[in-house]
């Protein structure tokens, strides 16, 4: 962060000194929600949690160096107090991100949004990104109006690019978060159907996702806007922005093309990335089909930003997976190979996965370890047949299907005619892994994947540790 004087930070953020503050002091960052990470310089927010109220570690924070407290509730410690409750502490938290980042015009801030694989294509940026300078993005899902100031708070003169994850609970939001930090660059994955059970239609989260790119600058002022063109919903965003196109995908129509897919016998793929006239041969160290996407977005973005192809195409090869339980790929016991792709899970990453499933085993024995997806509203019942007959027509061996809610992806996979795989239906993690027990060989290839309620990352911790 860069250095703000107390006194300056209660102008920003609409706060009064109080407590023991003094105005002159100086806060040098981090700005930390969790008093054990304060450290000497560090502004600690003060936010009511649902069993613990942050004010009751205020002290703890001073102690441990922290300049002062952002919060609503008076202290006896050098303080910055927010009238109102925990929803004005944030919306201070964000008024001081909006400040920074307006201090600091070196610095690049791309966002990136979509159904699936925000994370996956933020931490992949992250890391070409980093071979061009120093770069500030958020660890795992921190992309809500809390993680989203703290992560754009971490930015000081030396940043050169900031990556956001963006995601929308409601219309509106998106924008909120793009007014606390504006992206010059705004990338659009997909539109899929997860959240449709909130939103209500595909249509509904088109409208949400594509606030980002209509707060981006215009063409003239250096406004980008990244879009997959072999996506209807997000390359008909185009029309709602005043930024200059940029469209990536396998489609003829891309900018930032990949053509020649082919996925290996270890789930990576290899593609050749076509910019303008030049040429590059890519092979990712991510694991799936889906990942070509993520990675010609993040191919865009670099472009963009000055990024030579072949130093594009060999920092695609060497970035791996940062944030847990997304496309994990672990060896068991037995020479099993597991793939925990617990974190969430919708129709269209469950598509995905399963694709990669079918490439990794080959030969070998599948087993898809399945549970439900959550979100989906009214469409639950549908989702889930359809996602069983998928699971039939993927040539998986064996499916074991976790939870009573997932009961139709059993409907769905038993309806195939001609599937004569083992199925499964269990109430719980235990007793997937004790079905499992049971039922693996040697040399099976196992997909565990559910939305973060089902909790199937125990499913793929207990296979793995098993030695
Ligand atoms: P969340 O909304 O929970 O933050 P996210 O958009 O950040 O999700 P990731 O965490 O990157 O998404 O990935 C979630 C799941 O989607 C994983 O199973 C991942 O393998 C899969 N996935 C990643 N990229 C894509 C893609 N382009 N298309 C379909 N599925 C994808
Ligand atoms: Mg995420």
């Amino acid at each position: 962060m860069i250095a703000l004087t107390l006194d300056r930070i209660a102008e920003i953020t609409q706060s009064r000194i109080h407590g023991s503050a003094r105005p002159a002091d100086v806060v040098t960052g981090p700005v930390v929600i969790d008093s054990r990470q304060a450290v000497p310089g560090a502004l600690f927010v003060a936010l009511g949690g649902e069993r613990v109220d942050g004010h009751d570690f205020a002290d703890a924070a001073v102690a441990a160096g922290a300049a002062a407290v952002l919060g609503s509730r008076p202290l006896a410690a050098p303080q910055l107090l927010v009238d109102g409750g925990d929803a004005e502490v944030v919306a201070a938290l964000g008024r001081l991100a909006r400040a920074v980042v307006g201090e600091l015009p070196q610095a690049d801030i791309v966002g990136v949004t979509g159904s699936s694989g925000k994370t996956t294509t933020k931490d992949l940026l992250a890391q070409v990104l980093r071979r061009l300078g120093p770069t500030v993005a958020p660890a795992g899902s921190f992309n809500n109006e809390i993680g989203h100031p703290l992560t754009v708070l971490r930015a000081d003169e030396h940043t050169r690019y900031v990556v956001l994850e963006v995601a929308a609970r409601g219309l509106g939001h998106i924008a909120h978060l793009c007014r606390i930090a504006p992206p010059r660059i705004g990338v659009v994955l997909n539109v899929g159907s997860a959240h449709v059970g909130e939103f209500g239609s595909r249509a509904a989260i088109a409208q949400a996702k594509g606030e980002l790119v209509e707060a981006l600058p215009g063409a003239d002022a250096g406004g980008v806007a990244v879009l997959n063109v072999d996506d209807d919903a997000v390359i008909g965003m185009a029309a709602r922005t005043a930024a200059r196109v940029v469209g990536y995908g396998l489609g003829e129509r891309a900018d930032v093309r990949g053509r020649d897919v082919r996925l290996g016998e270890d789930g990576r793929a290899a593609f050749t990335l076509q910019i303008g006239a030049r040429s590059a041969p890519v092979r990712l160290a991510l694991v799936g089909e889906h990942q070509v996407h993520n990675a010609l977005a993040v191919a865009a973005v670099a472009a963009e930003l000055g990024m030579d192809l072949d130093d594009i195409a060999a920092a695609l090869g060497e970035a791996g997976a940062v944030s847990r339980w997304r496309m994990e790929v672990a060896e068991g016991p037995g020479g099993v190979t597991v793939v925990n792709d617990a974190y969430n899970a919708n129709p269209e990453s469950m598509g995905a996965a399963l694709r990669t499933l079918a490439a990794l085993a080959r030969a070998r024995r599948s087993v898809a370890v399945l549970g439900i997806m959550a979100e989906l509203g009214p469409a639950h019942q549908v989702e889930h047949e359809r996602l069983g007959r998928l699971v039939a027509e993927s040539g998986v061996d064996c499916l074991i299907a976790v939870g009573e809610e997932a009961a139709p992806i059993v409907d769905g996979v038993r309806s195939v005619a001609g599937w004569h795989g083992e199925v499964r239906q269990v109430a719980d993690t235990a007793q997937a892994v004790a079905a499992l027990r049971g039922l693996l060989r040697p040399e099976d290839v196992v997909l565990v994947k559910g939305s973060r309620v089902a909790g199937l990352e125990q499913v793929a911790e207990q296979l793995t540790a098993e030695e």
